[in-house]
């Protein structure tokens, strides 16, 4: 990196400058980057973003207005942003080897409800939402709903369940995929927690889908995208695979040939935030098909473009080609396999017993504590990760069972498989000495507990050790 010292000081002068007109939103700023500095961050869809990928959002392309698409916008002076857009998708289709990128979407849910409605709107005959007399999707009611479904021929979703890992914007209530399509799930193998390609084949078979939905964000294990659209052609289903999670290791190159969705998918979502390392957003990829019906999310879906994004993007996707980053995605899955065998020879269970990705999902319910407990319990031990159900989660979805580790954000600080192991030793050590308190009816509590105070401090400097090891950012000084 060029002259850290000057771009250091240089975000000291930024900082004074956004400090005067509001000294708590500098502050806060200068304490975020403290607190990711001193933690051991395991959440596994986070990471650390590169400095040019950060220094591109903070610009004025963020003030102009681009709706529609390169060359076909709704604002006049769209020159610049039309050179934006054009490398980042041009940079996404050569990574990721996709004839159509469509990089607009804000976020991950933002590129699936794109995909959603391309997919229908390639599909189906689909009516126009001012049929309806409202403006936008979210002012529809139930009622609405219901007649819009029906309208579109009742089409049917079928994604991964969420308490096999797959994700809430794949079918599920709370998010309006549910609300687009009559949806069931498939789930894991109750014996091995492995996907079960001949129950989804037959479930596909008896379900008929418009679409089967392949992704997740609590999966620990690879998929193999060749068997899904196999299993999609037999039924005449559109697959969409939402890579969100594991963008970074199909970039990378660490997954390949079938465990590649680009080459199988009709429609690829993803974030760019998550093990890809790019800005908060996400994007489209898709064959020649669909790319006419992709390339209508703004207005559809999608407002006004954030060209500082897309730009960013563009920054993250070129560092995404390089030998660095293959040798960093390789890493993150390296490391996840140390942390997983770190955990087991500590007497940790994990759900499908280890990783072939970035997501080791432990099940902590052999230390008689609940997931709410074992994540409260690393926090204050200095370790950052989030809880999360595990298959047939006896707790359910707000206690759950299960702690849910990734790779990407510490792989990103240089950790090596060797410190993985040490982690391992930090969080096999807080959740042994986890005990659930107990409640008036004399029953173990499911949200409070007791940490030794001694388990806690080993944690907490461990973590310290290992982090000032790897600094964030090493020279960065604000
Ligand atoms: C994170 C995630 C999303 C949502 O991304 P946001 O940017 O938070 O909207 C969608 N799908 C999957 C599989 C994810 O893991």
């Amino acid at each position: 990196m060029s002259d850290l010292q000057a771009i250091s000081s240089a975000y000291q002068t930024l900082l004074g400058m956004i400090g005067e007109v509001e000294p708590r939103i500098a502050q806060a700023t200068r304490q975020e980057l403290t607190d990711q500095r001193g933690s051991l961050k395991l959440i596994a869809s986070e990471n650390y973003a590169s400095l040019p990928v950060l220094a591109t959002m903070g610009t004025w392309l963020s003030d102009k207005y681009a709706e529609g698409t390169v060359g076909h916008r709704f604002y006049a002076g769209c020159q610049n942003v039309d050179t934006v857009e054009t490398v980042a998708a041009e940079h996404a289709r050569e990574l990721f080897g996709a004839e159509y990128a469509y990089v607009q979407p804000h976020s991950g849910i933002d590129a699936n409800l794109t995909a959603y409605w391309a997919i229908l709107a390639n599909r189906v005959e689909t009516p126009a939402l001012s049929e309806f007399g409202v403006r936008g999707v979210a002012d529809l009611s139930e009622q609405d709903w219901e007649t819009l479904r029906h309208r579109f021929g009742d089409q049917r979703l079928l994604g991964m369940s969420l308490d096999a890992g797959g994700h809430l914007t794949h079918g599920f209530r709370p998010n309006v995929s549910g609300k687009m399509f009559h949806q069931r799930s498939y789930g894991t193998d109750p014996e091995t927690q492995l996907l079960d390609y001949d129950a989804l084949a037959a479930q596909a078979r008896e379900f008929k889908p418009l679409i089967i939905v392949a992704g997740y964000s609590a999966y620990p294990r690879r998929v193999n995208f060749a068997k899904m659209r196999e299993i999609a052609d037999s039924v005449g289903a559109v697959l969409m695979v939402d890579m969100a999670h594991f963008a970074g290791l199909v970039a990378g190159k660490v997954f390949t040939g079938e465990e590649d969705p680009v080459p199988y998918a009709h429609v690829v979502t993803t974030t760019t935030h998550k093990s890809l390392r790019g800005p908060r957003g996400g994007m489209v990829l898709a064959t020649e098909e669909f790319a006419p019906s992709v390339d209508r999310g703004c207005p559809l879906v999608l407002g006004g473009p954030l060209s500082h994004v897309m730009a960013a993007k563009a920054v993250a996707l070129a560092e995404a080609r390089t030998e660095a980053f293959r040798t960093y995605a390789q890493n993150v899955a390296d490391n996840a396999k140390a942390l997983a065998e770190g955990l087991l020879t500590r007497g940790v269970n994990l759900v499908t017993g280890g990783t072939d990705n970035h997501i080791v999902l432990m099940d902590v319910g052999s230390f008689g504590i609940t997931g709410r407990q074992a994540e409260a319990a690393l926090l204050e031990s200095g370790i950052v990760t989030n809880r999360n159900s595990v298959p047939n989660d006896p707790n359910g979805a707000w206690y759950t069972s299960g702690v849910r580790l990734g790779t990407p954000a510490l792989t990103s600080r240089g950790f090596t498989t060797s410190d993985m192991d040490a982690v391992a030793d930090l969080i096999a050590g807080v959740l042994k000495h986890t005990v659930p308190t107990t409640t008036a009816k004399g029953e173990p509590s499911k949200a409070k507990y007791d940490l030794s105070a001694d388990a806690r401090q080993t944690s907490l400097d461990g973590a310290a050790a290992l982090v000032g090891a790897h600094p964030l950012y090493p020279g960065f000084e604000i």
